[in-house]
């Protein structure tokens, strides 16, 4: 089976073979009746998936695309915002908005920590308020899901826009923009939502299209404004990746036929696979060890063992493809990402190569644990 690879990365994640069809369509002309009831479709149901009245605006960039079209829509130079970051992609809110010139004020945790509602309160009581405040449902680095409901709440006295990193979370954990006053939530194709890379999502409120709501930056492709405008033709605003729009609408049509709720349960089980197949080998937990971590395990490679190796020999070995640490967790931690297009029988493939993998490099651990115990934990709680 020469070339057969497995992808259980945290993004890019597998694609379902009705949306890798939908891919194979011949392209559409974007400005036209083959291309807009497609892109009104796939809009309707990202509104669905966000849990919003409110418009998405669809960009062809990936996730961080939608991020940096939301500090230069919303701030100005100059401007005062809150970034919350423990790891990775919390420290890419504060690039962003620094390039912007933005005035950053941090609330810094150690990577692996949980963000805590009363300390982003507390720092804007301190500062008297400030323009925005970014956080990150998933802090994919580390596998920490914070509570987005709490930080949101105790952000909106401030009268600050509430702005949402659910880039590896939108699909996976519950997101409920509106209900939680979520002002902007940011995301992109290729993880939860089980499309292909290249398209990023921004939902934005009422309160930001109000007077006032957005601010000075500079931007073109990126401009909320513009792209609400087409958008309200159902078309975009530049030339789109029409398979991909086409993919997506496919891929979320699927998420949302087996429904949100579905969805996010099989995730909390997912989570609870692949944490008891890696603590039954003996290996150390990174991400926290209960049902929040639902989006990406992030394990300890064991003493002597540097992860980067461990990624690499799964790779050329097994063709079986997991992530390694980022910035201080590099050569640390591994990652087995378990969001989108994946059921009980990846983890179990996931976590044999694993042990098979970290056998032979060394380690001392029993055979066949960990797949038992991974299927046991999935049907925890369920009746079958
Ligand atoms: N935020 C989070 C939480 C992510 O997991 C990622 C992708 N790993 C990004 C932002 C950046 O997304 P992209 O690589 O699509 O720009």
């Amino acid at each position: 089976m020469a070339g057969k690879r497995y992808l259980f990365t945290p993004g890019p994640t597998p694609v379902p073979p009705p949306v890798l069809q939908a891919l194979a369509e011949p392209v559409v002309h974007h400005r036209g009746p083959d291309f807009r009831p497609v892109l009104a479709r796939c809009l309707d149901r990202l509104k669905q998936v966000f849990r919003t009245s409110s418009d998405v605006l669809l960009f062809t960039a990936s996730g961080t695309g939608a991020m940096e079209s939301a500090v230069a829509n919303l701030c100005s130079p100059g401007n005062r915002v809150v970034v919350v970051s423990a790891g990775y992609f919390g420290d890419r809110w504060i690039e962003i908005a620094e390039r912007y010139g933005c005035q950053v004020e941090a609330v810094r945790y150690a990577w692996g920590e949980v963000p805590s509602a009363d300390d982003v309160a507390e720092r804007l009581a301190e500062l008297g308020g400030a323009r925005a405040v970014f956080l990150t449902q998933s802090e994919t680095s580390t596998g920490v899901v914070c509570d987005v409901e709490a930080l949101a709440a105790a952000a909106r006295p401030s009268g600050a826009h509430v702005v949402v990193d659910a880039v590896s979370s939108l699909g996976a954990v519950p997101l409920e923009m509106d209900a939680w006053g979520v002002d902007v939530a940011c995301s992109g194709s290729q993880k939860a939502l089980m499309a292909p890379p290249g398209l990023a999502m921004a939902a934005v409120s009422e309160a930001v299209w109000e007077a006032e709501g957005r601010g000075s930056s500079p931007r073109y492709y990126l401009d909320w404004e513009r792209a609400r405008r087409a958008q309200e033709k159902m078309e975009t605003a530049f030339t789109p990746a029409v398979p991909l729009v086409k993919a997506l609408d496919v891929a979320l049509g699927l998420l949302l036929e087996g429904g949100l709720e579905a969805a996010f349960d099989r995730h909390v089980r997912l989570g609870r696979a692949c944490r008891a197949g890696i603590k039954a080998m003996g290996l150390e937990l990174f991400s926290p060890d209960d049902d929040s971590s639902a989006v990406v395990t992030a394990v300890r490679t064991p003493a002597g063992i540097d992860s980067s190796e461990l990624v690499l020999a799964l790779r050329e070995r097994h063709g079986v493809q997991v992530a390694g640490g980022h910035g201080p967790l590099r050569g640390k931690v591994f990652r087995i990402g378990h969001i989108g297009h994946y059921d009980v029988f990846d983890i179990a493939t996931a976590l044999a190569a694993v042990e098979l993998t970290l056998v032979d490099l060394g380690a001392d651990i029993e055979r066949g644990v960990a797949v038992a115990h991974a299927l046991r934990a999935y049907g925890q709680g369920v009746s079958v």
